[in-house]
């Protein structure tokens, strides 16, 4: 097998301006942070920027601006006045995109060719979905006019910073909530930028709230008594805190939380293309996916041939400078991160699983870990249970379609699945088996904001995306419980 060698193809970081230190995005305008921490490259662990570390008393003023711009300006709207904000910071994400995606990378570490092919487009895509919904609510499901709950708190995570962020504002925005936002803490500068974006758009002060912080800014904004909506990306771990602190309150909310996905390719499979795609559902994002395809489950039958070709492949990644638009795997987000994931892994190669990763180089400096396998791993085995959140794969076996199903739900979560088979009455069947939210047939990790997204069991509540998404910003004011609707707010 020959790879090729390529010439070192950088994207350039000019594009970028990064200011030394930001603050938040409070009711239109930037105001100063009193304490702040550094937010760095993972690549080179170069300090990008001070960032503000939100207080409960910086929490609490974007609520109130929130509130204001709720109850004077964006409740009152039209949805078709609405949407046209939608529509405008859609374009603007496109415009701005080599801008987005070149500081995406730099700040999160993942690929130049997934922030620029993947993450900013998705972004502007979902802004182009609900900008189009906007005027249509009467449609989503929930009778004639349903309202907004008021205020949403959002809180997302690192691995896809902008995306997530696209996930929450823009349905809260088109079903006529306000937000109060907060970025994961090794990744805010995406988010400062679309605050800008904000500005640009002419978007009404308040609508959009953005404060940075740690765990203590997050917590705040759920526990701050002006918040009527939390929509939560993160672990589940802090989604059960969450739960539990929302508990005696009317607050609603969505959680997005923890996956270890099974992928299951029977012998049918066509073997090159499901490479391809096992590939693609564990190392895309250097394998900081919820959804991601950690646990792939081979027929015992073509097991062998499988693997084979998928060290083949695993040997031609290009792990590297997340700017280089050649590479495949970029750094992993932070030291914290990675430690996590070594590990994990150590407890794969202690409690009996074979490890192997193709020969390659990592840089010196920043947060890397090679492409990894496991086989030889069995249920028991923590790699297999608990979510590594990294590239790294654990490879399990069955025999009959039965094995595949009941190994494949022997886990606590079920955000998703992936099923390789030419037979479509086997995939039908195995789908419906699946306990996942959502479940792709030969491909995977594919993404469209028409399409909703979550999970079962400890993955979350809710939905996000598609009709169903709104529904988690909106109440019915048609519906009773005597006509057999649900008003969630009784
Ligand atoms: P990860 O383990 O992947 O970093 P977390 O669930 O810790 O995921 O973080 C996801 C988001 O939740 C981040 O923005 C983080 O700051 C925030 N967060 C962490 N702890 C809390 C908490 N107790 N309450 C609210 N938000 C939190």
């Amino acid at each position: 097998m020959t790879t090729f060698d390529y010439a070192p193809a950088p994207e350039s970081r000019s594009v970028v301006k990064i200011s030394s230190e930001y603050g938040h995005f409070i009711n239109g305008e930037f105001v100063a942070g009193a304490n702040h921490f550094p937010s760095i490259n993972p690549a080179n662990e170069e300090v990008l920027s001070q960032i503000a570390l939100g207080s409960s008393a910086d929490v609490d003023r974007a609520v109130k601006a929130a509130r204001v711009a709720y109850e004077a300006v964006w409740s009152k709207m039209s949805g078709r006045e609405r949407g046209k904000y939608l529509y405008r910071i859609a374009r603007i994400l496109q415009e701005r995109a080599r801008e987005f995606a070149v500081l995406e990378s730099l700040d999160n570490g993942k690929p130049i060719r997934e922030s620029r092919d993947v993450d900013v487009p998705l972004a502007a895509a979902h802004f182009f979905y609900h900008a189009g919904w906007a005027d249509k609510l009467d449609y989503a499901g929930l009778g004639h006019a349903p309202q907004a709950h008021g205020v949403a708190g959002q809180i997302i995570p690192w691995n896809f910073p902008l995306l997530m962020l696209a996930w929450k504002i823009a349905p809260a925005l088109a079903t006529g909530n306000t937000v109060v936002l907060k970025p994961a803490e090794t990744t805010s500068l995406t988010a400062l930028l679309f605050a800008q974006v904000c500005q640009q758009a002419d978007l009404p002060q308040g609508v959009v709230n953005i404060v940075t912080g740690d765990g203590s800014t997050g917590a705040a904004i759920v526990d701050h008594p002006g918040i009527d909506k939390i929509a939560f990306t993160g672990s589940t771990e802090v989604g059960k805190a969450i739960a539990r602190a929302i508990a005696p309150t009317k607050k609603k909310a969505t959680l997005e939380l923890g996956g270890k996905a099974a992928n299951i390719v029977f012998d049918d499979a066509p073997i090159d293309e499901t490479v391809e795609g096992i590939v693609n559902g564990i190392f895309f994002n250097q394998g900081h996916v919820c959804c991601a395809g950690s646990r792939l489950l081979l027929q015992e039958n073509v097991a062998e041939e499988i693997l084979r070709k998928l060290k083949v492949q695993m040997a031609k990644i290009r792990v590297g400078d997340p700017l280089d638009k050649n590479t495949d795997l970029g750094a992993i987000n932070s030291s914290a991160q990675l430690s996590k994931i070594r590990e994990l892994s150590e407890s794969g190669g202690s409690e009996g699983a074979e490890r192997w990763s193709p020969e390659c180089i990592l840089p010196d400096k920043g947060f890397w870990f090679a492409p990894t396998i496991f086989t030889g791993v069995t249920q028991a085995h923590r790699i297999a249970r608990e979510e590594i959140f990294g590239p790294v794969l654990s490879v399990l076996t069955f025999r009959t379609p039965q094995e595949a199903i009941e190994k494949a739900n022997n886990t606590p979560y079920g955000l998703s699945a992936g099923i390789w088979s030419e037979k479509g009455s086997r995939i039908l069947w195995a789908s419906q088996q699946l306990k996942a939210g959502v479940v792709w047939a030969n491909t995977f990790n594919k993404f469209d904001p028409a399409s909703p997204f979550g999970g079962y069991k400890e993955s979350g509540w809710g939905r996000e995306g598609g009709r169903h998404g709104l529904t988690a910003y909106l109440k019915s004011s048609q519906l009773s419980h005597k006509e057999g609707g649900v008003n969630e707010d009784e």
